[in-house]
């Protein structure tokens, strides 16, 4: 979806509202997927210094728990504002995906949005034990295994022996 914001910048006479739905799951995601389409809204309006930008949108994260590798789902609310000046549409270095005509590229911008809102790391409860490193098991799945050291009964010879020694 594109935007021609030159456009709306120079010669709106009205908002402009759109709803949109992407699909996003082809795109390149760090460590998560994003299956479902993204849906939301993007509302365009002109102010005395040139245009301002609401985005809103809802997308869906689908993961693995970092430290236990449990199915995580999550799902995240885009609502960002964003203002632009006529002398922003020249500007190579600006924050939002234009092109040189002053296209706005609304999916390009829904994407950059996602990866900024999901956290670098993904777990299924902020205190997740993670994995046994014993069994390999889940540790809230409820495995048993002791920590070595801890594990072996005192060996009663043993003790025995060592009461002799001192
Ligand atoms: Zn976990
Ligand atoms: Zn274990």
């Amino acid at each position: 979806m594109q935007f021609d914001l030159n456009k709306f910048i120079t010669a709106a006479k009205k908002p402009f509202t759109a709803s949109f739905s992407f699909d996003l799951s082809g795109y390149d995601w760090p460590g998560y997927q994003v299956p479902a389409p993204v849906a939301g809204t993007i509302a365009v309006t002109r102010t005395p210094q040139g245009a301002e930008i609401a985005l809103n949108a809802e997308a869906a994260v689908k993961a693995e728990c970092a430290r236990c590798l449990a199915p995580v789902q999550e799902t995240y609310q885009i609502a960002q504002q964003y203002t632009v000046r006529p002398v922003d549409l020249e500007d190579p270095d600006f924050e939002l995906p234009l092109d040189e005509d002053g296209l706005l590229d609304v999916e390009e911008l829904v994407y950059q949005e996602i990866v900024l809102a999901v956290p670098r790391v993904l777990l299924c409860s902020p205190d997740c034990l993670g994995l046994c490193p014993i069994c390999g098991k889940r540790k809230a799945a409820g495995c048993t295994c002791q920590p070595a050291g801890e594990a072996a009964p005192a060996d009663a010879r043993l003790s025995i022996l060592k009461q002799l020694l001192s």
